[in-house]
């Protein structure tokens, strides 16, 4: 509740952490349960029998602005996580959330609640606003091996990124629905959803490696006029982003590591990482939006005065302790 502050230039990634509860594979394999939330803030790693020198290269415990316990619901996520960047596009500002992690850390589990939810609380806003014209725009799109694939479209042909000398880079031929009801929102998020599930179940490659984006784009226009606090006519835009599993873009290996498995290396996520890493250092310079499809995409809901959230997400889990500390480590460089 309350009025939404817009800040603008300057405002800060907002970074949480939700971890998920142990998952069937690794209850049955005995796996341990070693990170825990000890507040709102703080994840801690719990195991007490880590080596010496573990200890002394990892912290074990890592704060950001929210953190999410294994029993949390989405919707709590959402209202604290998301929610504020979200519903910003009201305002007239671009904003992303995204959902980071090891692949089967719970991104697209996160994702797909959050995004409805988001979309409702914005449906719902415009229906209480009569005072102005809202027309609600839908898009979906993926992105592998730096190929874009329309969400929407039977048609799989890779789609070409144009340079627009008003709107930046735009997705040529990418299919937008305007929305009629809150049912066609519903149908279109369950279209999205039924294209990453063939991605899961026939090529578990193509899910781990792709990155999908939801974006609902919100026009507005006064009606009529009603006073000093009327706002112009504006576009703007919120992106749901559930990105490729992180171990895509270990930063932990070594460079000869690296070259080697150099196929397996996501140039959207590792791009995505430099721009928001240059982003939260807010010292501006040249940001390398330019290097991949993703950021090309994103590049005017990202920075300037577009708002942003990454949720974080990771398994709890002993055996995955590798992959949560790159994770942790992304998240606090966002900060
Ligand atoms: P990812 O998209 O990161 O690969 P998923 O979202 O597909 O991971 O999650 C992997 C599995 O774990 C799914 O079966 C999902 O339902 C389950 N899962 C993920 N997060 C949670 C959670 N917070 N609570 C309960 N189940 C979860
Ligand atoms: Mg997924």
């Amino acid at each position: 509740g309350g009025e939404e502050v817009v800040r603008g230039n300057g405002e800060r990634i907002n970074v949480s952490v939700r971890l998920r509860p142990l998952n069937g594979r690794e209850i049955s394999r005995h796996d341990a349960a070693d990170w825990d939330c000890i507040n709102d803030n703080t994840v801690v790693y719990k195991n007490a029998n880590v080596s010496a020198s573990d200890r002394s290269m990892y912290p074990t415990a890592y704060k950001f602005d929210r953190v999410f316990k294994p029993d949390c619901s989405t919707r709590e996520v959402y209202e604290k996580a998301a929610k504020n960047v979200a519903i910003s596009v009201v305002s007239g500002l671009n904003s992303s959330v995204f959902a980071y992690g090891q692949t089967s850390s719970g991104k697209t589990f996160t994702m797909t609640g959050v995004t409805e939810y988001a979309i409702a609380d914005i449906y719902d806003y415009i229906q209480k606003h009569s005072e102005r014209d809202f027309v609600l725009k839908f898009s979906a799109l993926e992105i592998y091996n730096e190929s874009v694939r329309d969400l929407l479209s039977v048609d799989s042909t890779p789609l070409r990124l144009l340079d627009d000398p008003e709107r930046g880079t735009v997705v040529e031929k990418l299919t937008e629905e305007t929305i009629r009801d809150w049912d066609h929102v519903i149908q279109l998020l369950s279209v999205c959803e039924a294209e990453r599930q063939i991605g899961e179940t026939s090529l578990n490659e193509v899910s781990s490696r792709s990155h999908q984006i939801i974006r609902l784009t919100v026009e507005s226009s006064p009606r009529e006029f009603t006073g000093s606090h009327n706002v112009d006519a504006f576009a703007a835009a919120v992106n749901f982003v559930d990105l490729a599993g992180s171990e895509r873009a270990s930063q932990a290996n070594s460079a000869g590591t690296r070259l080697k498995e150099g196929c397996h290396i996501n140039r959207s996520l590792l791009t995505l990482g430099t721009v928001i890493r240059k982003l939260s250092k807010g010292r501006g310079g040249h940001i390398p939006y330019r290097d991949s499809k993703l950021t090309r995409i994103l590049q005017t809901s990202l920075g300037g005065n577009a708002r942003t959230a990454i949720i974080c997400t990771m398994s709890p889990a002993r055996s995955h302790v590798e992959q949560s500390r790159n994770t942790l480590l992304f998240a606090s460089c966002a900060k």
